[in-house]
């Protein structure tokens, strides 16, 4: 099957500029946007055993969360559809069932039902009587959190980290990753790597709790470094500063970025980078985690 054989291991550049070289560290950027066609970055890892399980247990749907532009959705929609299992998306906002975007409108070709809810009651999503209930209702699914953020993504996620390990021969300092959920700097501490977690939301500290909660279970996980001030005012919000950082980026690179979460966290990277936060010599691998769907079309 296609999905469950996409382009793995993901190549590993390195990024070189006047920041790097007057600091002396090595920068590298994972390519996981070059995953898949449709399921890209870290969805696809954190879905990946999902999934497996879900077919495992005999199960014929999958039910999930999203917002508007939910990256997560339009994978699962996408790896959905490829595996043949049916998917129902849960998604937040009564109000755009009467103006459905791109990110919905491709949702619904992959197969993917959707339910609308007011904020108000998506807010209830992790509470375990609503998720009994609306499980029920759909005829007993799989249930994926918002995000895909479970035990099993962990372990998706530390399958590239340890791609990065024999790419590179050793370990790197750091693995640096833009945060939502927490699940992917989760994934990589669990492999036993440091993170450092750039928060793509305003008020990320409680990223800090939620991801300890994520990886403290596992065996030796690594330490987490957590940045939350390179939001732009918050969630899927953005500026021009950070647009033409993300222009300058393609330029330099030939590397595209988007201004959700991959060019919140390259921006911040290269300003600690600027400001000497890491010793001569730090290796630092930045995790493009895809998310290219959601790139605004300026
Ligand atoms: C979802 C997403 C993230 C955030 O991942 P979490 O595991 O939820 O922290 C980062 N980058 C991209 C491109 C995403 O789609």
């Amino acid at each position: 099957m296609d999905l469950l054989s996409p382009s793995v291991p993901t190549p590993l550049q390195r990024l070189v500029n006047a920041g790097t070289e007057k600091a002396g560290v090595q920068l590298y950027i994972k390519r996981d946007d070059l995953i898949h066609s449709m399921v890209s970055g870290n969805k696809w890892r954190k879905l990946k055993y999902n999934l497996l399980d879900a077919q495992a247990r005999g199960k014929g749907a999958v039910l999930t969360f999203g917002g508007a532009y939910s990256n997560h959705l339009y994978a699962t929609a996408a790896a959905g559809n490829a595996l043949g299992l049916k998917t129902i998306g849960v998604v937040r906002g009564l109000e755009l069932q009467d103006k459905e975007n791109e990110t919905l409108q491709f949702c619904r070709e992959q197969g993917m039902q959707l339910h609308f809810v007011s904020r108000e009651e998506y807010r209830q999503r992790h509470s375990e009587g609503y998720l009994e209930e609306i499980i029920a209702r759909f005829g007993n699914p799989y249930l994926i959190p918002e995000g895909g953020t479970t035990g099993l993504a962990l372990k998706g996620v530390a399958e590239m980290v340890f791609e990065i390990e024999g790419q590179l021969g050793a370990m790197p300092d750091f693995i640096a990753s833009a945060a939502g959920t927490g699940g992917t700097a989760a994934g990589i501490l669990s492999a036993g790597a440091n993170a450092l977690a750039f928060s793509a939301l305003k008020g990320g500290d409680f990223l800090k709790e939620d991801i300890h909660r994520l990886s403290d279970e596992c065996r030796q996980p690594g330490n987490l470094t957590l940045l939350t001030d390179y939001h732009f005012g918050g969630y899927a919000k953005w500026n021009s500063e950070l647009l033409a950082f993300m222009q300058d980026f393609r330029a330099e690179y030939d590397v595209l970025l988007e201004q959700v979460y991959t060019a919140k966290m390259f921006y911040g990277l290269f300003d600690l980078i600027q400001k000497g936060f890491f010793e001569a010599g730090t290796t630092i691998v930045a995790v493009h985690t895809g998310g290219l769907q959601g790139l605004i079309k300026a």
